[in-house]
């Protein structure tokens, strides 16, 4: 290489794009940052593995910032920093700015707190061949195939007979015992290797092994079913009834931990979307902002969003609503001047599986946040596709503070697609794209993303609240 560029080098590195890897742009002070904020990301990880777990630990942190609880008909005035959690499975975290409402709206960053999981049924205890089972029904899009042969932790709350609520959470401390999905040796696996990887595993072979000790009377013949409903009946006070008004999820009992001999990323379960939630809430706490900020952390997004805790129910719009009119402001002009970051993940370019991609237009590990200015499958189809005035601004204020960021569709044009939380923000007549944080092995029990990806979204959401 020769000291001095050449003309013709300086002006393509002036005009062409080209990614950049952030590891590699951040100064060694950044880098430490980046890996200093990693730490609470899986601390929060560790804590939130349903999404009542992850409101509650929203709930705790945001306490811990000074912000309290704000109820509809609340008095409110600018400078306000307020949590509403709406029926323990989702929370907005927002605080009221000093800039007029209607003139500049408000900024709003959602992303979800449910992920694929493994649900039990409402009548699922069983007893067969010196094992105790549950039985389930899937959460979200899973390879189903991934969830056996792994430790398994229960999560839930169960409402008794009585009213009580209890929480179930076993299997995440090292003394607890863990559960477990079984399946076939590969010695008797012929037949099953031969089928469709959907059929390898079918739903209803994905049953929870609970228990194996049998109850010391011979005349009960559910001898370890037995064993299972004491145990239940001690521990929380259930019997078998209780299930029937349960949310009981089994979710992988592994903690998040440091991935590669660099520890350059993290091995989770369900970075999809807390590795988005988390920075929104960070963000929210810790910004520096005269904007009213809202940082939406909702349920459901796994199964379409529904539901009265999900993204398509009312409350979000209503809290909004109730927002502006505390404040004396038009809840239409409101909406018009906001904007919003949609933000969940989205695949990371995987060179394992290249086919899927057009490498071009995909999202590249550790080279930044990710917009997806369009999502959907086929033409686009079941997109909020974000303005390029939307996008300009946004390109102009993460220049401005610095952010190193990427665009990318999910996958090359009709291998397949998705969508997530946009387009019911947008409905409202608000500005919004997605933006979030690319994941290898996506709805895999275990997911990997980069810590510069994670940062670099807390860092787009700080900018974005400028
Ligand atoms: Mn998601
Ligand atoms: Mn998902």
């Amino acid at each position: 290489m020769s000291e001095k560029k050449s003309k013709g080098q300086a002006l393509y590195e002036e005009l062409a794009y080209e990614k950049k890897n952030y590891f590699e742009a951040a100064s060694k002070a950044e880098r430490k940052k980046v890996f200093a904020y990693a730490e609470g990301y899986k601390a929060f990880l560790d804590q939130a593995k349903t999404e009542r777990e992850a409101c509650a630990a929203a709930v705790k942190m945001a306490q811990e910032s000074g912000f309290t609880e704000y109820r509809f008909g609340d008095a409110l005035a600018a400078g306000d920093k307020k949590y509403f959690v709406n029926r323990g499975k989702s929370v907005v975290v927002f605080r009221v700015g000093t800039k007029d409402l209607e003139k500049h709206g408000m900024r709003i960053i959602a992303s979800h707190i449910d992920a694929p999981r493994i649900d039990v049924k409402q009548n699922p205890l069983y007893e067969e061949a010196g094992m105790c089972f549950l039985k389930t029904h899937y959460y979200g899009g899973i390879k189903k195939y991934q969830w056996t042969a792994i430790p398994l932790a229960l999560h839930g709350a169960v409402v008794l007979k009585d009213g009580t609520e209890v929480e179930i959470r076993i299997g995440e401390d090292a003394k607890d015992p863990v559960f477990y999905i079984d399946d076939l040796l590969p010695h008797l696996g012929q037949e099953q290797m031969a089928g469709r990887a959907a059929k390898i595993i079918e739903g209803e072979q994905l049953n929870i092994v609970v228990g194996g000790m049998p109850y010391p009377d011979e005349d009960v013949s559910k001898k370890i079913k037995l064993t299972v409903l004491r145990h239940l009946n001690e521990k929380y006070g259930m019997c078998e009834e209780d299930f029937l008004s349960a949310e009981i999820s089994a979710v992988p009992a592994f903690p998040a931990r440091d991935v590669g001999f660099d520890r350059a990323l993290i091995g989770a379960y369900g970075h999809d979307d807390r590795v988005c939630a988390y920075p929104a809430l960070t963000a929210v706490l810790n910004g520096e902002t005269e904007d009213t900020v809202l940082a939406m952390l909702v349920d459901k997004e796994e199964i379409g969003s529904e539901g009265t805790t999900g993204m398509q129910c009312k409350v979000y719009e209503d809290l909004m609503e109730e927002i502006c009119l505390a404040m004396g402001a038009s809840f239409r002009k409101v909406r018009f001047a906001s904007k919003c970051l949609s933000s969940d993940v989205t695949a990371a370019y995987d060179p394992n599986f290249a086919s899927v991609y057009e490498k071009m237009n995909a999202a590249m590990l550790s080279c930044g946040t990710c917009m997806c200015k369009f999502t959907g499958r086929g033409g686009k189809s079941g997109s909020n596709d974000a303005s390029a005035e939307f996008v300009g601004e946004l390109r102009k204020k993460f220049a401005k503070e610095g952010v190193v960021w990427q665009t990318a569709e999910l996958g090359k044009v009709d291998a397949g697609g998705g969508g997530t939380v946009a387009m019911y923000l947008a409905k409202l007549n608000i500005d919004t794209v997605d933006l979030g944080v690319p994941v290898i092995s996506m709805h895999a029990p275990w997911e990997l993303i980069s810590k510069a990806d994670l940062y670099s979204n807390y860092l787009a959401f700080l900018a974005f609240m400028k």
